[in-house]
């Protein structure tokens, strides 16, 4: 809508990508390439904002850009090991909308729309899908709910991505949180403000802003993703005073090396952006080609306990295939030899015992 009207509607490049001839007409796949890539898309939704389409234009053939948002054939290969519902959110699911996994906090999922499509998305099986809108009154139940629960602390905001919300929409739910008293922070986890950074605005502002914090989770892969506009809006949120924090999804070819991780997270943290969770790959369908074993992400995360600021530190996590929740990943920094001893191997892996009270 913003940029179809605000800005020259008859340019092809300022609209969203939707569809194989978009790719094609725009010149990011050869006319061969598009015609392998329709069954991919047949399956799973695409969506590139015209902000990451610029992106791919200056990216390489298999860049971080690119490989997050174009379709690749691989998709259809789809292994024993992958799921649906990786992680088990309808296993938790007491009303539509709702996910209440642990007790202090439920996921509120308004929508599953996205202003893009990430090809190794953990909900691809909802995403994209209209139908997947709540309805007024769905909304109702799935606020009652949460008016129910006063173990309830915090309602995080999901999807889909909840700022593709009208304004109108998001603010009808900011007023049915802010009239549950014991709700006392609400997260929302975004990609809008690094893809469609134009989304930030004031009027938007003023609707996040209530007597309960908000929290703010953007989900960033690689550095060049916080372009100029990008960061911006980053400073505009961060300037209204909500608190930000970061989610990296670890991805073979896009981020799993030292020096990219750490050029991602110290610009998180020159933003004002606290990195939060590095997320292991779940198992979702047609997502092989983008897993990193998960011993190769412990040597990562260590590495980066050495290389970088306590503050840029994201903790790696594994969301447990079923339903069972997220755990740490924890480098092995200690292991219990006996009783009250311990081997302790520091950040530049040497080994030091220690002995405990
Ligand atoms: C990830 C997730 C949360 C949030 O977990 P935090 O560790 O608090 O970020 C909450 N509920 C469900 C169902 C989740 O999958
Ligand atoms: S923005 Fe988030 S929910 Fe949407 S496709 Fe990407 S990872 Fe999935």
């Amino acid at each position: 809508m913003k940029h179809g009207l605000a800005i020259a509607p008859t340019s092809p490049t300022l609209r969203p990508i939707t569809r194989v001839e978009d790719l094609v007409s725009q010149g990011l796949v050869t006319v061969d390439a598009g015609e392998a890539l329709q069954p991919v898309v047949d399956r799973f939704q695409l969506r590139i904002t015209p902000e990451i389409a610029a992106l791919i234009e200056r990216d390489t053939a298999d860049g971080p850009i690119r490989s997050q948002f174009i379709p690749d054939e691989r998709e259809l290969i789809i292994q024993a090991n992958e799921l649906k519902d990786p992680i088990g959110d309808d296993a938790h699911s007491p009303v539509r909308g709702i996910t209440h996994r642990y007790p202090d906090r439920v996921l509120l999922k308004p929508t599953h729309l996205c202003q893009v499509y990430c090809r190794f998305c953990f909900r691809r099986e909802k995403v994209g899908s209209g139908a997947e809108q709540l309805s007024d009154a769905e909304l109702d139940v799935a606020l009652a709910y949460i008016a129910d629960h006063p173990e309830i602390f915090e309602v995080i905001l999901t999807g889909g991505d909840p700022f593709v919300l009208s304004d109108r929409r998001l603010a009808k739910i900011f007023d049915g949180l802010q009239s549950i008293p014991h709700v006392a922070v609400v997260r929302l986890h975004t990609r809008v403000a690094t893809v469609d950074p134009d989304r930030i605005t004031p009027d938007l502002i003023r609707i996040l802003r209530r007597r309960f914090a908000t929290w703010i989770g953007v989900h960033v892969n690689h550095v060049s993703e916080l372009t100029t506009a990008a960061s911006d809006a980053i400073a505009r949120l961060v300037d209204a005073g909500f608190p930000l924090v970061s989610q990296t999804v670890l991805l073979r070819g896009v981020n799993d090396r030292v020096d990219t991780l750490t050029d991602l997270m110290r610009a998180l943290v020159r933003l004002r952006v606290k990195p939060y969770y590095l997320h292991h790959l779940d198992f979702a369908e047609g997502t092989s080609h983008f897993r990193v074993p998960l011993d190769v992400g412990k040597r990562l995360v260590a590495d980066l306990r050495g290389q970088l600021t306590g503050l840029a530190q994201p903790t790696y996590i594994l969301d447990i295939p079923g339903g069972f929740g997220k755990v740490p990943i924890e480098p092995d920094w200690v292991e219990k030899v006996s009783e009250r001893h311990y081997r302790v191997r520091d950040w530049q892996g040497r080994i030091h015992d220690y002995e405990d009270i």
